[in-house]
């Protein structure tokens, strides 16, 4: 069993981009924030965007509305981020509180500002393969994941657990796509699928991104398989200060010796998202510079 170090691979990628923002001429790119109230993880992982595009050399704007704002303030904010020429990426964090509809937000950002790839236009041009998109980060760092460890997806059986709009359906679009790296033959489950044990076994390539806690258990999985793990779920764990550690949707343990590749959870998908985040932050950059 080979281990997909996803530290390890974005570390790589910062220091790519961290060298290509250098290489820019003009001012660096700059990637506004919008974190709306303080729920804890969105708190934790907007500091992690912040320090990550401050060692790339990309400047962050981060504005933090309290949890009142109303749907129509939120609009309003993101509609002069949109208009605004020194701001190349937008990115608004997951969840938001329950009175804002965030579909509608996500719409709301400019498609050439959408760096985190979940506005409508961008995820049609995933499946018109249209290249001048933005792809959402997971997926996209799921990709480079499997690229930079050797998994070529060409006349494999690519079955993919889940088919959320963030997740689930934008993998399973790339690893469909007609180009070099991906040619996948690809299954698409959810939790109406029948039998998925039966199914998960002819993966040769299993990407499970549902959110249950080690749910994908050695008798699902065909020896041999390549595992991205995408889940992050919290178990308690009195051992643990924080009273929890983190699992996937796999049980690592029992599936591991069965893998020919497998991520670990945390140090696998996770850090390549944020990596991703700044790759289309820096693409936003070159493509506002040469729409000018
Ligand atoms: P969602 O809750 O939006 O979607 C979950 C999907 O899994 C749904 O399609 C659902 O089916 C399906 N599902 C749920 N239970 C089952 C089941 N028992 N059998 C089969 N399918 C099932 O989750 P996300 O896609 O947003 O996230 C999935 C996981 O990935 C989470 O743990 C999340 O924390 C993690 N994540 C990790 C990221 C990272 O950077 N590493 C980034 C984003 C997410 P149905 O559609 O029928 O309801």
């Amino acid at each position: 069993m080979e281990l997909i170090d996803g530290n390890q691979i974005a570390t790589t990628i910062v220091a790519e981009l961290k060298a290509a923002v250098a290489a820019l001429g003009g001012r660096p790119p700059c990637l506004a924030l919008v974190r709306v109230g303080d729920d804890p993880a969105s708190v934790s992982y907007v500091k992690k965007k912040e320090k990550t595009a401050e060692e790339i050399g990309v400047t962050s704007r981060v504005i933090l509305p309290p949890v009142t704002i109303t749907q129509d303030e939120l609009f309003k904010l993101i509609d002069d981020l949109n208009a605004d020429p020194a701001v190349d990426g937008i990115l608004v964090q997951s969840p938001l509180p329950k009175h804002i509809d965030e579909v509608a937000v996500f719409r709301r950002v400019s498609p050439h500002k959408d760096v985190d790839g979940f506005n409508t236009i961008n995820l049609g041009k995933v499946a018109q393969e249209d290249e001048t998109g933005f792809v959402a980060c997971t997926p996209a760092g799921i990709m480079e994941l499997l690229a930079r460890s050797q998994v070529d997806l060409k006349g494999k059986h690519v079955v993919v657990l889940g088919r959320s709009l963030i997740v689930g359906k934008p993998v399973a679009l790339l690893a469909l796509q007609k180009k070099a790296g991906a040619n996948g033959t690809v299954t698409i489950c959810h939790s109406a699928t029948a039998n998925l044990p039966a199914i998960t076994r002819q993966a040769d390539v299993l990407i499970a991104a549902i959110g249950r806690a080690e749910f994908v258990t050695a008798d699902m999985v065909k020896p041999g398989a390549v595992i991205i793990d995408v889940g992050i779920n919290r178990v308690a764990d009195a051992t643990k200060k924080s009273g929890y550690r983190l699992v996937g949707d796999v049980n690592f343990p029992a599936v591991s010796p069965l893998a020919a590749k497998i991520t670990p959870v945390p140090g696998g998908v996770g850090p390549m998202t944020v990596a991703m985040l700044m790759s289309n932050t820096l693409k936003a950059r070159r493509l506002a510079a040469t729409a000018r």
